[in-house]
């Protein structure tokens, strides 16, 4: 007989885990909404509008007939690509699939113990308390000021024996700002726990922290080449960490956990300096564009994005009048402590920029 007691099957605080709330997709909204999927616009996951590098396509295309064989099990040729790229010694890079997600499971299930706690700066990317709850971990939430900088104080005197993660995300997603270096600074010296700083969109911001690696023991960087090298789909990540955390790091994760393929396509997108600089480029201008035109209190971004505040209407209204007409935009307002009036838009090609700001005025037309 089919008992429902799954409670003792699972792990204790799996049941309670909200699931993660992904941007919507072409297909589904073409579906939904009786739209041809050609005409649809998607600027809710942050994408890169450009595509990918031409050269990191041929690069996995030339890859696919040794699909048969296993890729290095620690990607040590993307690892040196990386080491090219960054500057960073390859004893302090570790490649990481699934993406940079892949790189934060594997971190906490190197460090977490049933009931140590990590703090998380909210509103923030909602995968930190997903990865964090299901690795066992009680989450303490440090809400931003009205301008989404975090508290210092607030997180200094979280911080207990039981803290053994802190997740910062410079640039913030989806508030677009980066965190001071002073405040980072402040905060690896505040604990022996490992601070983590996402910088997924490292490549749109005017500043990074990778130089603090030298002097921190405690300092680990995401990065990925979902966001400004147009791979999402090929699911590479990075991290940067000293090197006694990256020998105790392959110790336990996932050999092979970046495929053949994905090998090939990151190291080819490292090397088109041009596809890169075309997409910083375009963002630069987009976002200039964006906080101009868009009809509402639009934040500062160094990101691929921007954060719009419709207030005094909701998130969920302006979403469905955009999606209405096609284009893909992401309503924060599952994102804990981000309220229900914001959304964030990812920065298009000027085309795309242009129908959104179009579309967002036909709103208030309305
Ligand atoms: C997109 C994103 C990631 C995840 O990147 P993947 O490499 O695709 O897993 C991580 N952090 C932030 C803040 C992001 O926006």
């Amino acid at each position: 007989m089919y008992l429902n007691k799954h409670d003792n099957i699972l792990k204790r605080g799996i049941t309670d885990i909200k699931s993660y709330v992904p941007g919507r997709s072409i297909d589904e909204i073409a579906l939904d909404r009786g739209l041809d999927p050609s005409t649809i616009i998607k600027l809710g996951s942050n994408e890169n509008p450009l595509g990918p590098s031409k050269k990191a396509v041929e690069a996995v295309m030339s890859q696919l007939g040794d699909m048969y064989i296993y890729p290095s099990a620690d990607a040590i040729e993307l690892v040196t690509a990386l080491s090219s790229y960054t500057g960073i010694d390859t004893d302090s890079i570790v490649a990481s699939g699934p993406g940079m997600d892949g790189l934060i499971d594997g971190l906490l299930r190197l460090v977490l113990e049933p009931g140590d706690n990590v703090i998380i700066t909210t509103p923030t990317f909602s995968y930190y308390e997903i990865a964090s709850r299901a690795n066992g971990a009680i989450p303490i939430f440090v809400k931003r000021d009205s301008n989404f900088n975090i508290d210092i104080n607030e997180i200094r005197s979280s911080i207990s024996d039981k803290t053994k993660f802190i997740f910062l995300c410079s640039p913030n997603n989806p508030s677009g700002n980066t965190i001071p270096e002073d405040d980072i600074k402040i905060i690896l010296e505040s604990t022996e726990s490992l601070v983590f700083v996402d910088e997924a969109y490292i490549e749109f911001a005017d500043r990074d922290v990778s130089h603090l690696l030298k002097d921190y023991d405690n300092l680990v960087i995401g990065r990925t080449f979902s966001k400004a090298f147009g791979l999402a789909g090929l699911r590479i990540g990075y991290g940067l960490m000293p090197p006694w955390l990256k020998s105790e790091y392959m110790k336990v994760s996932t050999p092979f956990n970046v495929s053949s393929v994905a090998i090939a396509g990151g190291i080819a997108a490292l090397n088109d300096k041009s596809h890169l600089n075309r997409s910083q480029e375009m963002v630069q201008t987009g976002r200039k564009f964006l906080q101009h035109e868009l009809p509402f209190k639009v934040y500062d971004s160094q990101a691929n994005f921007v954060l719009v505040d419709v207030y005094p209407y909701t998130a969920s209204e302006v979403s469905e009048h955009l999606l209405n007409h096609g284009i893909i935009v992401r309503d924060c307002t599952s994102f804990r402590d981000a309220g229900d009036s914001l959304i964030r838009v990812t920065v298009g090609t000027n085309e795309q920029n242009k129908k959104l700001v179009t579309t967002f005025r036909s709103f208030l037309g309305n």
